[in-house]
């Protein structure tokens, strides 16, 4: 198993939580693939190399008790699927939670790390007394192989 075992099981431990095969692997399953954003069945697949026992049915469940903890985010794209990704719970190297970047000729969804939106929020804290601890932002375009670096006009 992977180096973040450990660190899932003192998460599900602080939170009150029993440690199971079960829970570990799904954690470790979003952690493997942290740019992902993966349906529960694909969730499922990941998680049954380790606990081949696993049925889907608990897969869900476990997702939804770890959705209400943070330790794991529902992102939607709108394409039709429920998605996951790492919670910002989980995340312990960023308070917030990573931009996704959406295509909207192929449709692909790229994260993007960084926040940029730190101005903003200290706009928000000081002219509104509203204290910003998470966002969802979508930002649609296209990508790279879709044209996204060329550039259309010309400047003169
Ligand atoms: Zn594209
Ligand atoms: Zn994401
Ligand atoms: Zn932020």
């Amino acid at each position: 198993m992977t180096v973040g075992e450990d660190r899932f099981k003192l998460l599900l431990k602080d939170r009150g939580l029993k440690v199971t095969r079960q829970r570990v692997a799904v954690l470790e399953a979003l952690a493997s693939c942290p740019k992902e954003h993966l349906t529960a069945e694909e969730i499922f697949e990941l998680v049954k190399v380790d606990c081949p026992e696993i049925g889907l049915a608990t897969v869900y469940r476990t997702i939804q008790l770890l959705n209400g903890l943070n330790l794991i985010d529902r992102v939607n794209f709108d394409d039709g699927f429920v998605r996951y990704e790492m919670g910002s719970a989980l995340d312990s190297g960023l308070r917030h939670r990573h931009h996704h970047l959406i295509c909207i000729k192929c449709g692909r969804v790229i994260s993007f790390q960084k926040d940029l939106l730190e101005g903003m929020e200290a706009k928000i804290a000081e002219t509104a007394g509203f204290r910003v601890v998470n966002h969802e932002v979508r930002l649609y375009g296209y990508c790279m192989e879709c044209g996204g670096d060329l550039i259309e006009e010309k400047r003169e």
